[in-house]
């Protein structure tokens, strides 16, 4: 807080400055006024009470039409500016609206120091003598209570600060107290409330420090609590518009079995890897780990050679309930069935040749065949075997994968039947090893 030679000078001009004895005298000593000028007593009512006292002091004063086109033009003759001090040409004035006084000042003054805009639409004469009441009221709470203004502000916005979200019956009766401290506060500024207040603000006051103490300690006690409610998946469930998640997860201060399924933030995905990793085990995968690129468990299962990975959305969903402990709730059973079911080959070129490499060799063992080359890959074209006919019949790769994940990582499902019921559901043409062989080279001679 600083008052610069402008402001002095506007102020000592004002009517503002008479109820303020102490700054009347300091401003009247000194040009411009820094901290380190003020004595130790008025060092509260410096820093808090003198940017209220300068806003009033800037809205007591109006200029009209003159303000803008200077009235006078004193040519050589110049005259000092009464804010400045800078001698000046043209003359410019603005009034005082309470007692009326009028001063010249220089143009540059009349545009950069006072705000054109509030000097025509500003406050009225009665507006201003409120006013002036309420900054006295303000000063008076501000020598009991130093910074209230702040500590309430503080206050209002203190538990959306922590980064482990508070539950909310722990939250909410200090919210709502910081609200009815507010009122308190606004009405006695106001003069709707009496000096009895001051009471009741003084026992609101101290019982806050006791509860901010009981909210750092619940921080350090909760920092590591597993399944514990963090900021960051509150701004992680924001993004995501998933507002009814968001309050049953701050309702709880925790996650629980209605909105394991739901969360997935990075964090916390990270902090219970360990959980994970022993859920894939106890179903006999082996665990890679996490991909926060592709989102999700990358494994492997079996003797397959074949990186699968399943997302975090897909997981939590179907099995978060396992991660919480809870696995009698979940959705779908904890099956090495069920997670390759709906578990993807994780999208790579060379990945896929060593799954169609693996699945070529399980199904020559059932008589069955595919044939694909390296560009149909790109255009998610196979062809399988279609016995009936001892021909190929064509197909999109991405629904043979999704077909015969089970044949490749050894599970019993599906059958060679399932398999061959489905290509003969295929409509199509069919094709002869030559007559592939045909198209390829037509293709490549393009
Ligand atoms: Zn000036």
């Amino acid at each position: 807080m600083n008052i610069s030679r402008k402001q002095r000078n506007l102020l000592l001009y004002s009517e503002i400055i008479k109820e303020y004895k102490w700054l009347h005298k300091l401003l009247l000593k000194n040009e411009t006024l820094k901290l380190e000028d003020v004595p130790q007593e008025f060092i509260t009512d410096f820093t808090y009470v003198v940017p209220v006292i300068l806003k009033q002091c800037g809205e007591e004063w109006k200029g009209d039409e003159n303000v803008v086109n200077p009235v006078e033009d004193l040519g050589a003759n110049r005259k000092k500016c009464r804010l400045c001090g800078t001698p000046t040409r043209y003359l410019c004035y603005i009034q005082n609206k309470i007692n009326g006084k009028r001063i010249n000042i220089g143009r540059d003054c009349a545009e950069d120091f006072v705000d054109l805009n509030s000097l025509v639409d500003g406050k009225t004469k009665g507006q201003l003598i409120a006013n002036a009441k309420e900054v006295r009221r303000f000063s008076e709470i501000n020598k009991r209570f130093p910074g209230l203004e702040q500590t309430i502000e503080a206050w209002l916005h203190r538990t959306e600060k922590y980064d482990i979200v508070l539950p909310r019956k722990m939250e909410e009766p200090y919210n709502e107290s910081g609200e009815v401290l507010r009122d308190l506060y606004r009405n006695y500024l106001k003069g709707i409330e009496s000096e009895q207040v001051i009471e009741e603000i003084e026992a609101r006051i101290s019982s806050e420090k006791s509860t901010i103490e009981m909210f750092e300690k619940y921080q350090e006690t909760n920092r590591n609590t597993p399944f514990i409610a963090t900021r960051k998946m509150i701004h992680w469930l924001k993004n995501r518009a998933d507002q009814k998640t968001e309050n049953i997860l701050r309702e709880n201060g925790k996650v629980t079995f209605e909105t394991v399924s739901y969360i997935w933030e990075k964090e916390y995905v990270d902090k219970h890897i360990s959980i994970v990793k022993e859920l894939f085990l106890a179903v006999g995968a082996n665990f890679l780990g996490i991909d926060h690129e592709i989102g999700g468990y990358t494994f492997q299962y079996g003797r397959s050679r074949v990186t699968l990975y399943i997302s975090f959305k897909s997981f939590f969903e179907l099995f978060g309930n396992y991660v919480l402990g809870e696995g009698d709730r979940s959705p779908a059973a904890l099956t090495i069935n069920n997670i390759i079911k709906i578990s993807q080959i994780v999208n790579d070129h060379n990945m896929k040749i060593q799954y169609l490499d693996e699945l070529k060799f399980c199904l020559r063992e059932y008589g069955n065949d595919i044939d694909y080359e390296d560009e149909d890959l790109d255009s998610n074209t196979i062809y399988i075997w279609d016995n009936e006919v001892s021909k190929f019949a064509k197909c999109k790769l991405s629904e043979i994968i999704r077909l015969t994940k089970g044949i490749v990582m050894g599970l019993p499902k599906p059958t060679i039947n399932n398999i061959e019921s489905f290509v003969a559901s295929l409509a199509g043409k069919r094709f002869s090893r030559e007559e592939l062989r045909d198209i390829r080279d037509v293709l490549s001679s393009i």
